[in-house]
């Protein structure tokens, strides 16, 4: 192993990669902030009780993934697998669904940790955005949650994405549906480790990957055929709701997600260029989660989309962002009075909001102007001993490789009105 190895299943963010992870991130936040949702912040790790509670005893994430450890306190902490029970949690803390109006709308982005096996796609460390509305029921804030997705993903200029669309009904109807489908499951020819979640997370057997176990739920009782009226009508309204803001979504009653606390909207994000790790995103109601971690009752729905997997359908697709360039002008003083003069020109512009940078360390003329054509810089700013004597630098255009003597007195406002 080498020494500068990051630890399995991560990676770092390095120029100029990680300007894409940026702009993903302020992409995908942009509408949120657009919709009246504000910017929270919670620790990178919670009482290890708050998920074991709150995404589920039964899943995956609490069972297999989550990093758990003991501090020297004696504390059971765990790093955040996700996102939603850390912010409801917070939320509870500060009283905010006390505070004004319902629902408290929120958004956030930040790292998550889960112990995996890695994979394309599939890391140990890997970022989110995501949103939070809490406390209201209201079909209307399900389909603003869907389009906003939506909107923050065609505006990256994502076009091969789907939206898979179910309902999971509620505390009356789902225990009825989760009867008839563990008793259909318990005669089907399946492993041990399924045969045990049948008994605990039926619906999760429905996500099964491997083909043999897909093809014998073929003809699993469906869910749509056991939702109470009151689940089926607000299905019906979230539907019409997306219908009518145009957003395309597909019907897909097989659809569960790995957390215990989703009722009613579900839906998934997937992106048809990135292999087996196809869900950019996912999200729903959860209107029992409040409760579970101890809370009152407050139906709620969020989502979060995955950064990490968002950049690789960009790439999939072949999008490349419109980045503004990093530099806007790269100064090249020739001589130690030079270095001073230009040192002090870099200060102004970037002073007046330019993106300006100097070649430090004193190189020749060739190895600095290769540093500004690496800098992306548009103009370029030389001066030399003769230059200063006449009180002018040389003002290079990079593009059309026009250069000409301008006062250096003027020579920030000349830069200033060319980059406009
Ligand atoms: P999957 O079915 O692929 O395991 P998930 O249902 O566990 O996904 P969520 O908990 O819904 O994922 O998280 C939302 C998004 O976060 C996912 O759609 C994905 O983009 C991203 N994500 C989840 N786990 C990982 C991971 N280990 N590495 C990279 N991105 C991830
Ligand atoms: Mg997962």
């Amino acid at each position: 192993m080498s020494t500068f190895q990051a630890p399995k299943g991560t990676y770092d963010l390095t120029p100029p990669r990680s300007a894409t992870f940026l702009a993903v991130r302020e992409a995908i936040s942009a509408p949120l902030r657009d919709s009246g949702y504000g910017y929270i912040e919670t620790p990178g790790f919670e009482n290890v009780e708050l998920f074991a509670r709150g995404v589920g005893e039964s899943t995956d994430i609490v069972t297999k993934e989550m990093y758990t450890l003991t501090t020297k306190g004696g504390d059971q902490l765990a790093l955040r697998p996700e996102g939603t029970a850390s912010v409801l949690r917070a939320a509870l803390e500060a009283n905010l669904h006390k505070a004004g109006n319902l629902p408290v709308k929120l958004w956030y982005s930040g790292s998550y940790y889960r112990y995996e096996r890695p994979q394309a796609g599939r890391y140990r460390h890997f970022s989110q955005v995501g949103a939070e509305a809490i406390g209201t029921e209201d079909p209307a804030l399900d389909a603003e949650l869907i389009i906003l997705a939506d909107q923050a993903y065609r505006a990256l200029g994502l076009r091969q994405f789907r939206i898979l669309l179910n309902s999971l009904g509620d505390k009356e109807c789902r225990p009825v549906y989760r009867e008839a489908l563990q008793t259909f499951l318990r005669d089907l020819d399946l492993d041990e480790e399924t045969r045990r979640r049948i008994e605990i997370n039926p619906l999760r057997v429905l996500d099964d990957k491997r083909a043999d176990v897909q093809k014998q739920l073929t003809d699993a009782p469906k869910l749509r055929d056991y939702l109470c009226d009151a689940c089926k009508a607000y299905h019906e309204e979230v539907r019409a709701l997306i219908t009518a803001a145009g957003v395309v979504f597909e019907d897909d009653e097989k659809l569960v997600r790995g957390l215990d606390y989703y009722t009613r909207t579900t839906f998934e994000f997937v992106h048809d260029g990135l292999g087996s790790q196809s869900a950019v995103g996912g999200g729903g109601r959860y209107d029992g989660l409040s409760e579970m971690i101890g809370g009152p009752e407050l139906p709620s729905v969020g989502w979060a989309l995955g950064v990490d997997r968002t950049v690789l359908a960009l790439e999939a697709e072949g999008v490349e962002l419109d980045l503004p360039a990093v530099t806007s002008v790269y100064a090249v003083p020739l001589g130690d009075e030079a270095r001073r003069v230009l040192f002090g020109v870099v200060t102004e512009l970037r002073r007046a909001g330019i993106a300006a940078d100097f070649a430090f360390g004193g190189r020749g003329l060739k190895g600095a102007m290769k540093s500004a054509n690496r800098s992306g810089a548009r103009y370029t700013l030389v001066a030399g001993e003769r230059d200063l004597a006449e009180g002018v630098v040389q003002l290079k255009d990079m593009e059309s490789g026009e250069q000409s003597a301008v006062p250096l007195a003027e020579a920030a406002a000349e830069l200033a009105k060319r980059l406009g």
